[in-house]
Order: C-alpha cells, then sequence, then structure tokens
C-alpha cells in the first residue's frame, strides 16, 4: 500500500528541518507502507525550497512542487493532491500543529474502511484567544450560512483514499473550498480528535483577513443562503417602510398633523441604504465568483518540480 503525505509551505524554514525529522521517524514505525513526500512551496520567499531541496537529496521519497508566487494554503492542498499516485493521500500542515504520531491512527481508520479519516482539533492551552475566538465565529458563520455541517476545529489534517483524491483532483471548480466539499460529498467519514499544540517555530500565516476571505469563500460556495437572506431583508425593511406609512397617513387624517422633523426620514434613508448596499454587495460578491469563474484560470501555477 502506497501513502501520499501532502504538505503545503509557506516561509517555513525555522520549523521545516525538525518537522521533517519528526515525520521520518513517525514513517519509518510504519513498515506496511510505502510512503512519499510531497512538499509544496506555495511562493515563500525564505529558505523554505531551498530546504526542501536538500531533504529530497538524502531522501528518494520526497518530490516537491514550487510555486511562481503566493497562491494560498488551499491551492497548495490541491496541488499536493494532483501529484498523489498513492492508494491514500494525508495533508498535513508544516508547523508540527498537526502532530505527525496521528498519521497511524489516519491509516488505522482508513484501512477499516473510511473513505475519509480527518482530525478534529480541541484547542490546547496555548491556543491564542483570539485564535480561539476567529476560529469558533469561522465555523459558526459557515456552518449557519453555508448549510454544511463542518466540524469545529477540522482543519486540513486528513486522509483521503485515492478514489476520494481522484474525484478531487478531476473537479474543475476553481478556488475549491476542500473542507465544505469533503462534507459536500458524502463518502463515509471518521473523525479523530487530538490536541493542539503550539507552532514549533515562526508565526501563523494565517492572518484574520485570510481567514475572513476562507469563510466568505466557503459560504459563496457552497450556498446560495445569502442571497435570499439580502431577499429577506429587503421585504423586512419595505414591510416597514409600508406600515410607517399607513400610520403617517392615519396620524395625519385623525391629528391633521404632518409629520415634523427630519429625524424619521434620515433613519430610514439610512437603514434603506445600508439594506440596499448589503444587498448590492452580496450579489456583487457572486457575480464576482461568476466572473472569475468564467475566466477559468487555475489555481496556481507551478515554477519548478521535481
Ligand atoms: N500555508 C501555505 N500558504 C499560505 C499560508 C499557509 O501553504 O498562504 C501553509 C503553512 O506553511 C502551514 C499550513 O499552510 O504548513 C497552515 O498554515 P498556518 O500554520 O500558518 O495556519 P494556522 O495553523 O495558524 O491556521
Ligand atoms: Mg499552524
Amino acid at each position: 500500500m502506497k501513502v501520499d503525505i501532502v504538505i503545503p509551505t509557506y516561509n517555513e524554514e525555522e520549523g521545516l528541518g525538525e518537522f521533517y525529522t519528526q515525520l521520518k521517524a513517525e514513517l519509518a514505525k510504519l513498515k506496511d507502507y510505502s510512503f512519499s513526500i510531497v512538499f509544496v512551496d506555495d511562493g515563500s520567499s525564505d529558505k523554505t525550497l531551498q530546504i526542501i531541496k536538500r531533504i529530497k537529496q538524502k531522501d528518494a521519497r520526497v518530490h516537491y512542487v514550487s510555486f511562481s508566487r503566493n497562491f494560498g494554503h488551499q491551492a497548495a492542498l490541491r496541488a499536493g493532491l494532483a501529484e498523489s499516485k498513492g492508494d491514500a493521500a494525508i495533508s498535513m500542515d508544516a508547523d508540527l500543529q498537526h502532530p505527525p504520531e496521528l498519521i497511524s491512527q489516519l491509516i488505522k481508520y482508513w484501512r477499516e474502511g473510511f473513505d475519509i479519516v480527518y482530525t478534529r482539533r480541541q484547542s490546547g492551552k496555548d491556543t491564542g484567544l483570539m485564535k480561539r475566538f476567529t476560529s469558533n465565529l469561522f465555523y459558526r458563520l459557515l456552518n449557519r450560512l453555508s448549510g454544511l455541517n463542518m466540524d469545529e476545529g477540522a482543519a486540513d489534517f486528513r486522509l483521503t483514499d485515492k478514489s476520494v483524491t481522484r474525484v478531487i483532483n478531476d473537479l474543475t471548480e476553481p478556488n475549491l473550498f476542500l473542507r465544505g466539499f469533503i462534507v459536500w460529498s458524502g463518502f463515509t467519514t471518521h473523525a479523530i480528535d487530538y490536541q493542539s499544540s503550539a507552532r514549533f517555530a515562526g508565526t501563523s500565516k494565517y492572518s484574520l483577513r485570510k481567514m475572513f476571505s476562507l469563510a466568505l469563500h466557503g459560504v459563496t460556495q457552497f450556498s446560495i443562503k445569502p442571497l435570499r437572506l439580502a431577499n429577506i431583508l429587503g421585504f423586512m425593511s419595505a414591510l416597514v417602510g409600508v406600515l410607517y406609512g399607513a400610520y403617517a397617513a392615519w396620524s395625519f387624517m385623525i391629528h391633521k398633523a404632518v409629520i415634523s422633523g427630519w429625524t424619521s426620514v434620515i433613519i430610514s434613508v439610512l437603514v434603506l441604504g445600508g439594506i440596499q448596499l448589503i444587498m448590492l454587495g452580496i450579489i456583487g460578491e457572486y457575480l464576482g465568483r461568476t466572473f472569475m469563474q468564467t475566466k477559468a484560470r487555475p489555481d496556481y501555477i507551478i515554477k519548478e518540480q521535481a
């Protein structure tokens, strides 16, 4: 049985050597399998690629794909999976936040017959409050709006059987949100919980901005619910406007009083204007994504590989 390990890396020079050492030790324990290790250099500006090449010189199981620039974690994962030719592929981060010890468990459940074995991070004490909060918000927002039921903490540390990997590689959908697709696809899954640990070295490459963009992405790619939300909001505000108009007419007829002051006017203008802008924004978001999709640009560009 052949298993491919796919590792997206972006400016990981400080920790990559240690990661490889631990990965190698772990793989050595699993004698029944042959492994290949695919590093994806996501346009790193530090020595990441050089370190990968040095590792490759000593280990024939190592391959790499290097992007022309930074295309993002999801694109890097996809490029790595596209290289997978084994019976299963395991994707994991290079910063040792995904413990290599879990690989044996991933494989165990795969051999028991699950198509996808994924992991769930239980946030440990050393997970920053901010990270915990944003990650929590991320999943709640995502699940509510996308209609998918994704586990919190289910990051991209998972094993996929070759049948699943093949489906992923055959998809032409650009900017694929893998985590969502996994849930949506309907393959049999099994979850393993683990305690997250702090990054071995370096800092998180997922800025709040990148996380927000991933969340927006997950939502707009998997549902048109936000469009419906815009409809409901628009309907409600129109209803409020009609009721208010009726009240104003009634008050004019009974009290012969014209509504004085412009406070109410300015408030309704602001509220309606706001809602219209939100709606336009949501429509624009989908339109923009449709536009991007019609261009059918690749998710990434490979500069070199070996
Ligand atoms: N990564 C990547 N491209 C990016 C950002 C991150 O390939 O644009 C890689 C990174 O090197 C790491 C993994 O994706 O191996 C997860 O990133 P990180 O640890 O920074 O995210 P976090 O664990 O903080 O969510
Ligand atoms: Mg990390």
